[in-house]
């Protein structure tokens, strides 16, 4: 990174779009971000539901996607929910998160994390990233939570807002793992329990553990964008077997097993996958290793074209870890902004579908008051960053 002040050599864009040029080779123009790739038994077993009538949430497609999914994030349990957000809003639900509490998450990150937190009644409180993986920042973390945060009946306060810190959110971004040994360590001597927003990162190893298995509990998302998809679909995921039995309860609106009675002994909800979903899932987790290795492949073609170019450097995978490249991504010396926006023109203007990252959450209108640690590296990211055509398909030729 330059240190302030210091100017930015002018990048060369049409280097740059000849670059990705050389990595997606042939694949049709515009080349999209990331799309789904159905080359398995995706159509047998979304044909087999509707032969059979199972298209709902009972269904035989939902444990086997389950169980499937267990095992390829390493957790006791899995419980298939309609969406990523849903399964974020549950599991903060159950990390007795709730009205006026304050959630930690990363600024970077898609809208549904800090939405989930709201859905709660919470407010998010939000700190950096670390600019070479894009994770939180553990070491700043730390310091922050050290001046903010005093402990009071084992329940971390917020010493400025009053209120407590019920649950860190971390995000692997774009599947790159954030480090969770370090993290959870931190946010254990706070008393914080973690949640792991896995939602980007199915198939990602840290230190040969698989993401979603990481922390207390995991959230997987299987949206049309993600590595592997339901259509929407997500999951929660944990080694806790006794908080997966209460999630499936919670999600099933707390309905009691009964031949015919409708006793719902909490406020739940309807948040189950259906089958259809679950079977379209079963077929794409099939692939998954296929998927992680055309995905890293490609990976390692835009680092070794990105490694001749001036002014840009690939986003890598942290040491110690195996990501599963979900979006790739380059960042550029150049802070201001303007590098950035008109490298999104020119590459698109090649057919090439590339995108900026999010905007950060604390610049958005509905959080811009709350609590936050010092975000530099966030705003300098944002400014510089941009997702490059990352689907598996062109990893596989
Ligand atoms: C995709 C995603 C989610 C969940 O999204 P859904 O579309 O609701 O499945 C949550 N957090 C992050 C960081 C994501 O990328």
């Amino acid at each position: 990174m330059l240190t302030s002040g210091a100017v930015a050599a002018p990048v060369d864009m049409q280097a740059i779009v000849d670059a990705v040029n050389t990595v997606v080779g042939a694949a049709p123009r515009p080349v999209h971000l990331h799309e789904p790739r159905f080359a398995g038994n995706e159509q047998k077993y979304v044909a087999k539901c509707i032969e059979d009538g199972w298209v709902s949430s009972a269904g035989p497609h939902v444990g086997e996607f389950e169980r499937k999914l267990a095992e390829a994030c390493g957790t006791k349990a899995a419980i298939a929910i309609v969406n990523g957000t849903a399964a974020l809003h549950a599991a903060l639900h159950m990390h007795g998160v709730g009205l006026g509490d304050e959630v930690i998450l990363p600024a970077l990150t898609f809208i549904a994390t800090a939405n989930a937190v709201s859905y709660c009644g919470a407010i998010p409180h939000f700190v950096d990233i670390e600019a070479d993986h894009l994770g939180i920042d553990v070491a700043a973390l730390e310091r922050h939570l050290r001046g903010v945060v005093d402990i009071e009946r084992g329940v971390a306060i917020n010493r400025e807002t009053k209120r407590a810190i019920k649950a860190c959110v971390p995000v692997h971004v774009f599947g790159h793992p954030v480090d969770m040994d370090a993290l959870n360590r931190v946010c254990a001597a706070f008393g914080i329990p973690v949640v792991e927003d896995a939602t980007e990162s199915l198939g990602s190893l840290y230190r040969g553990r698989p993401c979603g298995g990481l922390g207390h509990a995991g959230v997987l998302s299987f949206n049309g964008n993600k590595i592997v998809t339901t259509g929407g679909g997500g999951a929660v995921v944990t080694n806790d077997v006794e908080w997966a039995a209460r999630a499936k309860h919670l999600t099933t609106t707390a309905k009691q097993p009964h031949r015919w009675a409708f006793i719902h002994d909490e406020m739940g909800w309807n948040y189950r996958m259906p089958n259809i979903n679950a079977a379209l899932g079963v077929a794409q987790l099939e692939q998954l290793d296929g998927f992680v290795a055309a995905k890293r492949r490609l990976a390692a073609r835009y680092a070794e074209v990105f490694d001749r170019i001036e002014g840009a450097r690939f986003v890598m995978e942290p040491p110690g870890t195996a990501s599963n490249y979900w979006l790739n991504a380059i960042v550029l010396d150049d802070d201001s902004g303007a590098a950035r926006d008109a490298l999104l023109e020119t590459t698109h203007a090649a057919g090439l579908l590339t995108r900026p990252a999010w905007t950060p959450m604390h610049l958005l209108p509905m959080f811009t008051s709350a609590p936050r640690a010092d975000l530099s590296v966030t705003e300098s990211i944002h400014r510089r960053l941009v997702n490059l055509p990352s689907s598996a398909a062109l990893g596989m030729t």
